[in-house]
């Protein structure tokens, strides 16, 4: 088995490496070290989970030891297509640097220009950024990209999925022709592939297993659900999302709860509150601040359930968790194996379950089919209590039983979703996320980053009916 001494490494990294407890390197990182020390291009494929970050931030810090950074001229570039990752790559610098001296700035939205302008005038060895906030530094003309010697792209395929490929593109255009290209994603679309091809020099390719294949450790359930009325059914989803995180006890320490919209992420948040569970949400449309506290709380124990969309739950790295539950099965199956893959970590037990209505069960083929298993069904804990007991206390007021018919809708009736929101809510395709790092700017015609709630522009009312509208306004309330 390869050593982390075999692999090269400046003394200090490895010091670091030592103090951090690893044992021995990843498969990705005893692949991709080596070539990447001697300079070449990497492409790795790899998910996360499988120590990818180490893979590029501890050869990068070897080589930038020698040397510093000239103002305004970052020395090396590391792209993410989330801020929190960007931020979790930061950190990463922050554990494997810290014997070496390295200034490094993270460019993402959500910070003041100031703070950042500040950092990248003095010079830095490494800027970690997202492609939208680099690129709005690049035209304020505070950033040279001539001097960057290496150049990462971190999770492509996300960077794919949010529209940002444009921007990877025309950033690439910006950096040397001799730079080094350290390239990873979990996947390797066409897409993905033509930009490899074009942008990297005969690269070190390292594939390592899908994770889809080495999460053994993950106990996973699926539990059918099918709402007792059309206008419960959401009400009743979230009571067996209670259910089940009761059922666990105390083998559910802690929980990622996925919603496939932000809107359902903020409402699920709400009702577990409301009940007395201790949960927040993440996604893209909260502001950074509150993503970092929600987040670092999460990490250091004191919040119970993250409840998370997809975007702003890639890519981190919270070693401990104990369960993953799908609320929605996710539109994308690759999603699926991303959000299981939060837990049973490094070898660790974990439980995933998944809540599955008669509309997701196609996305629930999908799903079985990538991972080429059934996914066992679980008994739902709402047999018995899914007619609405007598007991069971209304979330809203809303929720209380209501006579059979209404024959006149009365003023205090409104659905509780604004209009804004319904719309919104209508715009974002269930089966596939929006964009979570908002276009900073509109109109400046950068590349193809896809608008918030992406190309479903509703143009009138023929064929083009906003779903929402077809709804009963039941149906349309979001408590
Ligand atoms: P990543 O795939 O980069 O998100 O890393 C996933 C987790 O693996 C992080 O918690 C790392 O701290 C951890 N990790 C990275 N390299 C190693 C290693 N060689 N041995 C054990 N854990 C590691």
């Amino acid at each position: 088995m390869t050593k982390f001494s075999d692999l090269k490494l400046h003394a200090k990294v490895l010091k670091a490496v030592d103090e951090a407890g690893y044992e021995s390197p990843t498969p990705i990182q005893a692949g991709a070290i080596p070539p990447a020390l001697e300079g070449r291009d990497v492409l790795g494929i790899a998910q996360t989970g499988t120590g990818k970050t180490a893979g590029f931030v501890l050869p990068m810090i070897s080589m930038l030891a020698r040397g510093r950074a000239r103002a305004r001229m970052p020395r090396s570039l590391v792209l993410c297509p989330t801020r929190e990752l960007a931020a979790q790559v930061a950190e990463n610098f922050d554990t494997y640097a810290k014997h070496v001296k390295l200034s490094k700035a993270l460019l993402i939205g959500g910070v003041s220009f100031k703070e950042q302008d500040t950092l990248i005038d003095k010079g830095v060895d490494v800027l970690i950024a997202t492609p939208g906030r680099l690129l709005d530094h690049f035209e304020r003309g505070k950033l040279i990209l001539s001097d960057v010697k290496v150049m990462v792209v971190d999770e492509a395929d996300r960077m794919l999925d949010m529209g940002f490929i444009p921007d990877i593109e025309r950033i690439f255009g910006l950096t040397p022709f001799t730079r080094q290209t350290l390239f990873f994603s979990a996947t390797m679309a066409p897409e993905i592939e033509r930009i490899t091809n074009t942008f990297l020099h005969t690269p070190e390719r390292i594939e390592v297993a899908r994770q889809a294949t080495a999460s053994e450790t993950i106990e996973q359930g699926v539990v059918m659900f099918r709402g007792s009325r059309r206008d419960r059914a959401d009400s009743e989803k979230r009571k067996l999302l209670r259910l089940l995180i009761d059922a666990e006890g105390d083998a559910l320490t802690n929980a990622i709860v996925f919603c496939n919209r932000k809107m359902d992420v903020d409402i699920v948040a709400k009702s577990l509150k409301k009940y007395g569970y201790d949960a927040a949400p993440i996604h893209g449309d909260l502001d950074q601040s509150q993503r970092t506290r929600t987040l670092d709380g999460f990490r250091n124990g004191e919040l119970k359930l993250l409840i998370a969309s997809d975007v702003a739950a890639r890519g981190l790295d919270v070693p401990s968790v104990s369960h993953v539950i799908n609320f929605d099965v996710p539109g994308h199956a690759e999603d699926y194996v991303h959000r299981i893959g939060r837990t049973g970590r490094a070898g660790r037990e974990g439980k995933a379950i998944t809540l599955c209505n008669p509309r997701d069960e196609k996305n629930l083929e999908d799903v079985q089919r990538l991972i080429q298993k059934e996914i066992p069904r679980l008994d739902s804990p709402l047999k018995g209590a899914a007619a609405p007991a007598k007991t069971d206390r209304p979330e809203t007021a809303e929720e209380a039983p209501k006579p059979a018919r209404r024959t006149r809708r009365k003023p205090e009736d409104k659905p509780a979703a604004k209009p804004a929101e319904a719309a919104q809510e209508a715009k974002q395709p269930e089966s596939k996320p929006a964009p979570e790092n908002k276009p900073s700017r509109g109109g400046r015609g950068r590349g193809g980053r896809k608008q918030e709630g992406g190309g479903n522009k509703v143009v009138g009312m023929g064929d083009h009916m906003p779903g929402f509208i077809a709804l009963s306004f039941d149906e349309r309330r979001t408590d």
